[in-house]
């Protein structure tokens, strides 16, 4: 079987990582399996997408669409374009996909209209948030999927719901996790550590992309003074995104306790999460990251397209409003951490499930 695999964007680097060492342990064992790697180019700042590849030891692509940025409809446009001559060029028997990013949607419509297999890593978890561009990227890709890997049951019952086959959806676990635990013993402190006086529980991590939080520059600078001031004396360390840095430009915040640091290499952010007294952020990985390392997290979000991080895990919506987020750290503060769990199947081994399936279609 010859897979292309499709990644785009630095979430889709952490996930394909342990599919990729999947494929590769089964083509060891002699299976007849074979890999072609996609980078569409969507991501390709250094620390978004390079240190990824170095530090995840993912193979060099085999072909780079280098797409860069544009609007939702020129970014999509540029990777089907991309895509398609690609595909023709090198044809495969199966596209695997993975996650929610406009390279995901891009080339699932490619293949399919090439009529080429897809698989879709992740597939079935919706916010029911349609102003989410991440929404519209998992509903039109799982409407015409062939093979669903979900995370957990409410994703595939969700894909029920939306009339997928049920002999095609198959509940394997999280991808994102085993790549934790692949490098849970590699984690190193970045080198501001020392410099900034952090120490295990003495700070918390800040991540903010989400358009509903950082596009407006008013509503972002009063989120992060209001972060500012609410938690005393503990420092808040911001890996802060290109998208987040563009819209805060030049302007000068004053800020007594963020400490503003480039986007994070793997390693030294997972040390960061693991030893952090909390994390306040707008991204769903972190929310599942966090659940597994059993540190509080507070998403800046009013939904979540992972249920199981509140219901069983660590996290805890908190919607968009800097009131809302002071009132529920005050509660949290006053009544500690809640009881938490880990998730069904979230064991690290879903990327071998995935193949040894895959091998049987
Ligand atoms: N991440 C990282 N360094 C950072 C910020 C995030 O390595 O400075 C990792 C994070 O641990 C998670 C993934 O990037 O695994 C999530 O990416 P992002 O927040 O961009 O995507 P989302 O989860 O919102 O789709």
């Amino acid at each position: 079987m010859k897979i292309t695999i499709i990644a785009g964007a630095r979430p889709n680097f952490i996930k394909i990582a342990p599919i990729i060492k999947a494929i590769e342990k089964k083509q060891a064992e002699g299976a007849n399996v074979s890999y072609r790697l996609v980078h569409t180019g969507q991501h390709y700042d250094k620390n978004l997408s390079d240190t990824f590849f170095e530090e995840l030891n993912i193979p060099q692509p085999h072909a780079n669409l280098e797409v860069k940025s544009g609007s939702q409809a020129e970014q999509t446009a540029a990777i089907m374009i991309a895509f398609e001559k690609e595909l023709i060029q090198h044809p495969c028997d199966l596209v695997l996909v993975v996650g929610d990013v406009n390279s995901t949607m891009a080339c699932t419509i490619v293949a399919k209209k090439l009529n080429v297999k897809v698989a879709h890593v992740e597939a079935g978890i919706r916010s029911g948030d349609m102003t989410m561009p991440e929404e519209i990227n998992r509903i039109v890709t799982d409407s015409i999927t062939d093979y669903f890997f979900t995370t957990s049951t409410t994703a595939s019952e969700n894909l029920l719901k939306y009339g997928a086959d049920e002999k095609n959806i198959h509940f394997v676990g999280n991808v994102m996790i085993d790549t934790l635990y692949q490098n849970l013993d590699r984690i190193s402190a970045p080198a501001f550590w020392s410099e900034f006086g952090l120490e295990t529980g003495n700070y918390i991590i800040l991540t903010l992309h989400r358009p509903a939080n950082v596009d407006e520059e008013k509503s972002l600078v009063t989120l992060l003074q209001g972060i500012d001031k609410m938690v005393g004396d503990k420092k808040i360390i911001f890996p802060i995104h290109p998208r987040t840095k563009a819209i805060l430009g030049e302007t000068n915040l004053a800020l007594k306790n963020i400490l503003f640091v480039e986007p994070q290499g793997y390693l030294n952010f997972m040390f960061l999460i693991k030893n952090s007294f909390a994390v306040i952020t707008d991204s769903g990985g972190i929310s599942e990251e966090t659940t597994v390392l059993n540190i509080p997290c507070f998403t800046m979000r009013n939904n979540t397209e992972r249920p199981e991080t509140q219901t069983i895990g660590t996290n805890t919506l908190v919607g968009t409003s800097i009131e809302n987020l002071e009132k529920v750290f005050a509660q949290f503060l006053q009544n500690g951490r809640r009881k938490s769990g880990i998730p069904e199947l979230w064991d690290g081994k879903a990327s071998e499930r995935i193949i040894e399936i895959l091998l049987k279609k």
